[in-house]
């Protein structure tokens, strides 16, 4: 029998979304072997049973857990300690990872413990002809999707941003079956690194994966007056304000903000971009919003290919005159 495993993401009482998202896939992919296959979901944590029945309800037959006050917060060396060990008992062929800063540290923690590889930050993943897991990672800034295998080593892993896989509740759910980790052997305070707590961030915009309509600038903005003139016209709409990678260099947005292999996936039902090439990095975390509308003064622009609506003009006048009609 084959085992796709998902590691469940399970921090401040929050299940990541990208857990749901990777199960849904799980099941896909499982459908792609010949042989049985099970879907299983790896969960660590305090307090965490009312979880595992959401984790069954999105795929996972069988979830594995290791329950402890002492692994409340996160704490890479434990976890990963605790995760190989099961993963070295009982060998699973595939082991998927969110792409959070939690399974960007983690996933790569265990594969290099498990003396295998890991491909990172994937947009997309199949089972081919051999059976064997096949991860979509661009490459070379972009200009290409590379196809990564693991042939030689199990399990095959890979992690994805929140945002790229959609989540499907099952139709037919039932309860999970609950496997009790065996942390005999584990020696909780003999770790170099302890958390001691979580100091929430006072976020400083509207969430971007949450808004259903997002304004986003690139770096034809140009400078920070117009920056904060595409703020301005995103709260006059309810909307959030997200960008490209060169924006966040320029200090005018955040790190939070940006879209794109490196940063977050969305799926407004509107996307207003300004001033944006089109880079595949940044079209990777953007292409499947609903409505998508692109300003740029180059009508060559590669943005304009995936836009239902095309504005060629200069952002500053389409920018001006947005916020004249709607103040
Ligand atoms: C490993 C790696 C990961 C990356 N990850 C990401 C990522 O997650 N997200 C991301 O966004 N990028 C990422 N990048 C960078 C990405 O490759 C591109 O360089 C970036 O997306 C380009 O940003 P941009 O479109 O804002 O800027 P540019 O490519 O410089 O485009 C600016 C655009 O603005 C237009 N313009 C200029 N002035 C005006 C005006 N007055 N009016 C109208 N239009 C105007 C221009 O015609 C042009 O099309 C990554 C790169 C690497 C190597």
């Amino acid at each position: 029998m084959k085992k796709i495993w998902v590691f469940a993401e399970y921090a401040n009482c929050t299940l990541d979304r990208v857990t749901l998202e990777l199960l849904t896939k799980a099941r896909e992919l499982a459908k792609s072997f010949k042989g049985e296959t099970q879907v299983s979901a790896v969960l660590l944590g305090s307090n965490i049973r009312n979880v595992c029945k959401t984790l069954c309800d999105y795929g996972a037959k069988k979830v594995y857990v290791a329950e402890s006050d002492k692994l409340g917060l996160y704490n890479p060396i434990l976890y990963s300690k605790i995760i190989t060990k099961l993963a070295k008992e009982k060998k699973p062929d595939i082991f998927l990872f969110g792409a959070t800063s939690i399974g960007s540290e983690l996933g790569p923690t265990v594969a290099a413990d498990l003396k295998t590889g890991m491909a990172a930050h994937c947009v997309d993943m199949k089972i081919n002809e051999n059976e064997q897991l096949v991860s979509d990672v661009p490459s070379f800034g972009g200009k290409i999707i590379g196809e990564i295998i693991c042939p030689d080593f199990l399990p095959q892993m890979a992690s994805v941003k929140p945002g790229i896989f959609m989540q499907k509740e099952l139709e037919k759910l039932s309860d999970p079956e609950i496997v009790s980790i065996d942390l005999s052997g584990i020696n909780f305070d003999d770790v170099p690194l302890k958390a001691i707590g979580i100091e929430k961030r006072e976020a400083k915009c509207v969430p971007v994966d949450k808004a259903e309509i997002v304004f986003c600038g690139g770096y034809g903005i140009g400078n920070r007056e117009n920056w904060e003139k595409l703020e301005r016209l995103a709260s006059l709409f309810g909307g959030a304000v997200a960008c490209t990678r060169p924006v966040v260099d320029e200090g005018w947005g955040y790190e939070e903000q940006m879209i794109g292999t490196s940063g977050k996936s969305i799926r407004p039902k509107a996307y207003v971009g300004f001033g944006i090439s089109g880079a595949t990095h940044h079209i990777c975390g953007m292409k499947d919003s609903g409505l998508i509308i692109s300003v740029n003064k180059d009508k060559k622009s590669p943005m304009f290919e995936v836009s239902d609506v095309e504005i060629v003009e200069d952002l500053n006048d389409v920018l001006e005159e947005l916020i004249t009609k709607l103040s």
